[in-house]
């Protein structure tokens, strides 16, 4: 017995061994995609709901793996997140991302806001404010076509920093939206001293209207909300014409979903904003 308990031990170890010799290879590679510019950045429109036009496009990165192909964020922004390596990263989504929507605009197509995604750690960097400035000032973009996506749960960790911090970063112009809505617990009326533009509905809420009738009332709770503190209002993950209507019933602003279109590559993104308003 106590020697099959010494292989179990034995067996243990190693297996923690290999999940840390993986995680920090994985960790490398990361490191290596990075100045070997493996990422790319997709772009997913977001629409007004009046009027059926491209208003707005998320940057949303993807991995292109030498061996494996194309890596989602869901693969590998916690490890990013973990070693700090997000930062680099989140630096580059910026500056690209930046790059792109001035790209647009030069090209005499309609100009478009892009959002970025911001996570914990990179919310919690000083340099945040810097990075965002520089990005604005290599691409040329004016700071009102930029706008940051911070979840709901991230504010809530640090109140008071992350006032702070969403006040240095409206002074820049930047506009600021709440991703994931009503997954957290922001306090309402803490919702009314930030510095916002927008609440993205979370799309936990959107995927089961019209079937879930607590669904429709919480999103609809939400969009009235937005519309009191005089709000912008998005619905993420909208995948079907009922619930498109059901939005657009509600009064709000833009939806964001399979519906329209999934994120794409930006030759496809171009061509889509080429033909903006035709259909
Ligand atoms: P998110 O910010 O909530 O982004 C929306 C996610 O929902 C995207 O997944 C998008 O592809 C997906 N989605 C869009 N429309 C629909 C729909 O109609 N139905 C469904 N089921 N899904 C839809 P993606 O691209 O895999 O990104 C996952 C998460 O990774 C993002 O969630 C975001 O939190 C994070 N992420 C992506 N890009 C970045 C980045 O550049 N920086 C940081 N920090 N995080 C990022
Ligand atoms: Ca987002
Ligand atoms: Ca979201
Ligand atoms: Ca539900």
């Amino acid at each position: 017995a106590k020697e099959l308990g010494r292989d179990g031990i034995a067996l243990f170890t190693s297996e923690m061994t290999a999940t840390v010799r993986k995680k920090l290879s994985r960790t490398d590679e990361l490191r290596q995609a990075l100045l070997r510019d493996e990422f790319v950045l997709h772009y997913q429109p977001q629409v007004d709901l009046q009027t059926g036009r491209i208003i707005a496009a998320e940057a949303l990165v993807r991995w292109n793996h030498p061996s494996e192909g194309l890596v989602y964020p869901g693969d590998f922004i916690a490890l990013a997140e973990e070693t700090g390596l997000i930062v680099p990263l989140g630096e580059w989504v910026l500056q690209t991302a930046c790059n792109r929507a001035k790209a647009w605009q030069d090209k005499g197509l309609e100009p478009i806001r892009i959002s970025v995604n911001v996570s914990a750690r990179q919310f919690q960097e000083k340099r945040l404010i810097e990075t965002v400035a520089t990005a604005l000032t290599e691409s040329g973009l004016d700071a009102k076509w930029l706008e940051l996506e911070i979840t709901e749960s991230l504010i809530m960790k640090d109140l008071a920093g992350s006032i702070a911090r969403m006040y240095e970063l409206e002074k820049l112009g930047v506009k600021l939206a709440v991703d994931d809505f009503g997954t957290g617990y922001s306090s309402l009326s803490a919702l009314k001293r930030f510095p916002l533009s927008r609440l993205k509905i979370d799309r936990s809420f959107i995927a089961d209207i019209p079937h879930d009738a607590d669904d429709m009332a919480i999103t609809s709770a939400i969009i009235s909300l937005a519309q009191k503190l005089d709000l912008e209002v998005i619905a993420e993950g909208v995948e079907t014409e009922e619930q498109a209507r059901f939005l657009v019933e509600s009064g709000c602003n833009e939806m964001q979903g399979y519906l329209y279109s999934r994120p794409v590559e930006e030759e496809r993104f171009n061509l889509m904003l080429e033909n903006n308003g035709g259909i």
